[in-house]
């Protein structure tokens, strides 16, 4: 017990389960949607001869690495911010921008980090469900946005149900609301996209100074370990989130591998291992739907399975197959795509359930 105040909006704060770690060579960590490969040599190797300087602080903002961003996205320094993953990132911009009480329009389900970053900010969230199939109601998204509303959240592709936006549904968001409401649009799992009707908010920056856009090392780069994640946006509203973000908040050994990995030959490396994981999971989102199973479409390196009341049950079957998914109790379980051995150990556990 204690009687220190602790916020009401900290004391009621949802919890943040992270994916299960592995526990045994023989499991399949499929839990949290990370590249089933190493990160690549230069990049180990980058961030182990930055190992030895750490007595010394990292460039406090990340210069080098800013500069390395703003060159892959062709946009200027001024317009990135790098932080210790697009979590804390997020978590910053709502700092920023958020009054006690304001609105912030989200889909839901999505990441659930959104929901306890936007209570942490003193925020309310606004969630709105997602249709049928797994894609965001952009039409409902927009219709949700009042004078209250600070901020709309848009995740493509979406975690943990799949789908997209559209370059179309990207456009209508963007434009449907008011230009003092910031639009962010988290695209983690972008790398993984193969459907060419999807768009990258980072085209539209230009004609929209209330679009962000959130990028991360985490999954494509092979880097969720080292915890490195971008935004970039108008100059203004990224130097204010410079001003909140914590100093020195991403690491030097982090700082180098985030550059090694932005070198062109990583680059097309990560490019080819990312497709490697969409055709992974265009196999097997075929192979379970002819095992019966109704699958939204899959744009990331992870499919969705809404068993709803089953789902603890279907996560315990996929467990006892030496599988880690990562189950929302009632509502479903998401499964990363893995290697192909990976992949087939699932499809036989799916194989294996009666209930579909
Ligand atoms: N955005 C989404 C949609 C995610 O699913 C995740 C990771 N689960 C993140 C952001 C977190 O990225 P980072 O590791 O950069 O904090």
């Amino acid at each position: 017990m204690t009687d220190v105040h602790i916020r009401p909006a900290v004391q009621t704060l949802p919890a943040y389960v992270p994916g299960a770690r592995s526990t045994g060579e023989e499991v399949a960590k499929l839990s949290s949607n990370e590249l089933p490969y190493p990160p690549q040599e230069s990049v180990l190797a980058a961030l182990t001869a930055a190992a030895g300087g750490v007595n010394r602080y990292p460039e406090m903002t990340g210069d080098a690495l800013v500069e390395a961003i703003a060159q892959r996205h062709a946009v200027a320094p001024e317009q990135v911010v790098v932080g210790n993953g697009s979590v804390a990132l997020i978590q910053h911009v709502l700092d920023t921008i958020c009054d006690e009480g304001d609105d912030v329009v989200l889909p839901w389900r999505s990441f659930e980090a959104y929901p306890i970053c936007i209570a942490v900010a003193g925020a309310r969230a606004v969630k709105v469900p997602l249709t049928a199939d797994g894609r965001h109601d952009v039409a409902a998204m927009i219709a949700a946005v009042t004078s209250r509303t600070r901020a709309l959240l848009a995740c493509t592709p979406n975690n943990p149900s799949g789908p997209a936006l559209t370059a179309d549904e990207l456009t209508a968001l963007v434009e449907g609301v008011p230009e003092r409401v910031l639009v962010i649009v988290d695209e983690a799992y972008l790398d993984f996209v193969t459907d060419p009707a999807v768009g990258d908010a980072l085209t539209l920056l230009a004609d929209h100074p209330n679009l962000l856009v959130s990028r991360t090392f985490s999954k494509a780069h092979a880097l969720a370990g080292m915890r490195v994640g971008y935004l970039v946006g108008e100059p203004g509203i990224v130097s204010a989130i410079r001003s909140v973000a914590t100093p020195f908040g991403v690491n030097l050994p982090a700082q180098a591998a985030a550059i090694a990995a932005l070198e062109p030959a990583a680059l097309a490396e990560t490019a080819r291992r990312a497709a490697v994981v969409a055709t992974e999971r265009d196999r097997v989102l075929a192979a379970l739907r002819a095992q019966g199973w109704q699958v939204p479409d899959a744009q990331g390196n992870f499919f969705w399975l809404a068993v709803g009341e089953q789902t603890d049950a279907l996560a315990a079957h996929f467990r006892a197959a030496g599988i880690l998914a990562r189950p929302f109790s009632g509502e479903g379980v998401r499964v990363s795509i893995g290697t192909p051995a990976e992949n087939d150990r699932v499809l036989a556990a799916t194989a294996a359930w009666p209930a579909r």
